[in-house]
């Protein structure tokens, strides 16, 4: 088999760079692991940055998001017993993000893949990369009927996620890694109940973080920090919405936290990971398989958009004899992966309880939370964070 882009995982990365390259004219063949009902159920990011949702527009790919994406022009933080808005309209002149679920971003992507007779297999094994460093690089995988396929590709794109192979395949001694495991994970819950809030809630608490998030005007997303080696089954429903309440508690204002039925629960390690660089030979990495962030900053979905709205362009460069673009692409995606990482790291660390910290740190981050929500300049910083830096141009990734 032939095809120009062999792309190893459908998770929004692959998804869109084949749908990005399509709209070139570009041949591509996604494999994925796993069901196309798992891809489509999996939850996970909801929050999608102005760059973002200009670009998933721009690619003809926002139908629904336009129709079903909750627009949320700011975030709350509470600590102390005070919550606080940070408006991001009014402090970057008019950036917002949209609520709308990744588990929806994906389902689009796949129906209009397989709408356009895109090439899409789930249920592959045995994916493996090779000749990496020629111009025709070769991926095989087999099939969900057990047969086996060799495609000789111009190009591989590794969007496989952090559990994937592409990365693994890089010889060790030509990557950087850059780690941080944090001492707490995130117990998350899906509740088919309305949002208590008009914008996400982000609460730090003498007891530990606690995030009020949501899906849908009927759909709540809520998570609670705890420790790293927590086990779901210590997590009754019950005790997740005592800790909830406990945490988003609002002595005297008569707010309270609506609870309804739990429709899914899951815990989350935290972890920073950036691999550099990104490409070697024509195996190039994207999203989550060549960075991690803790969710806490709602960034690894909208990096896995950024790196293939970077690699499209390049890709189609590449396939027409001008390797600059491709050259540049690590460097280029790196860039906002690195302000990412830190605005995450920053975020976390900001809002958790970190495990045996001593009183004088426990007073460093009351300081610093007072101080983003009374400085207009810190609170400037943490909106233009939060909506994307650097803000993304009109999309490079649609010109041909
Ligand atoms: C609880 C949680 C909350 C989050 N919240 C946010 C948020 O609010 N905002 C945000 O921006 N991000 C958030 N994220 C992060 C975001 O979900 C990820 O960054 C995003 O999924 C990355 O997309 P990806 O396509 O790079 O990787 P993935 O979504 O991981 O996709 C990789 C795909 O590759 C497949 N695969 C793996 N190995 C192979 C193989 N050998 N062969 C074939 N296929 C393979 C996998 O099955 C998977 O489908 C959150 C993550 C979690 C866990």
């Amino acid at each position: 088999m032939r095809t120009q882009v062999g792309i190893v995982g459908a998770g929004p990365a692959g998804l869109l760079l084949s749908h990005l390259l399509a709209l070139r004219g570009i041949d591509s063949v996604v494999v994925e692991i796993r069901s196309r009902a798992y891809c489509e159920a999996r939850q996970r990011a909801g929050v999608i940055e102005d760059g973002s949702v200009r670009l998933l527009r721009e690619a003809g790919l926002a139908g629904r998001l336009d129709r079903e994406g909750l627009e949320h022009g700011g975030i709350y933080l509470q600590f102390a017993g005070e919550r606080h808005h940070i408006d991001f309209r009014e402090l970057t002149g008019g950036r917002t993000v949209t609520v709308y679920a990744q588990t929806e971003v994906v389902k689009d992507l796949i129906a209009r893949r397989i709408a356009a007779g895109g090439a899409l297999h789930f249920e592959v094994t045995d994916t493996e990369v090779d000749h990496l460093e020629s111009e025709r690089p070769v991926l095989r995988y087999t099939d969900a009927t057990g047969v086996r396929h060799e495609v000789t590709c111009d190009a591989i794109a590794g969007c496989d996620g952090f559990h994937g192979i592409c990365r693994l395949t890089i010889p060790p001694g030509l990557t950087t890694v850059r780690e941080r495991e944090y001492p707490y994970a995130w117990l998350g819950i899906l509740a088919d109940v309305p949002p208590s809030t008009d914008e996400l809630i982000y609460s730090h608490h003498r007891d530990g973080f606690a995030l009020h998030s949501l899906r849908s005007p009927t759909v709540s997303r809520l998570y609670l920090q705890v420790e790293p080696d927590e086990s779901i089954v210590n997590w009754p429903d019950a005790r997740i919405w005592a800790e909830l309440a406990r945490r988003f508690e609002l002595p005297g204002t008569g707010w309270e936290l609506k609870q309804g039925p739990v429709l899914d629960k899951g815990i989350t390690p935290m972890r920073s990971y950036v691999s550099a660089p990104m490409r070697y030979g024509r195996l190039f990495l994207a999203g989550d398989a060549a960075h991690i962030v803790p969710p806490t900053g709602a960034k690894g979905l909208n990096l896995a958009m950024a790196d293939v709205s970077v690699l499209a362009p390049a890709l189609d460069a590449l396939l027409s004899g001008d390797d600059g673009p491709a050259a540049a692409y690590s460097a280029t995606c790196l860039n906002r992966v690195w302000r990412a990482t830190h605005f995450s790291w920053w975020m976390t660390t900001m809002l958790h309880r970190t495990p045996g910290a001593d009183e004088m740190a426990a007073e460093l981050q009351l300081s610093q939370l007072r101080y983003v929500v009374s400085s207009r300049a810190a609170a400037t910083s943490l909106a233009e964070n939060y909506t994307g830096y650097p803000p993304v141009p009109a999309p490079a990734a649609l010109a041909s």
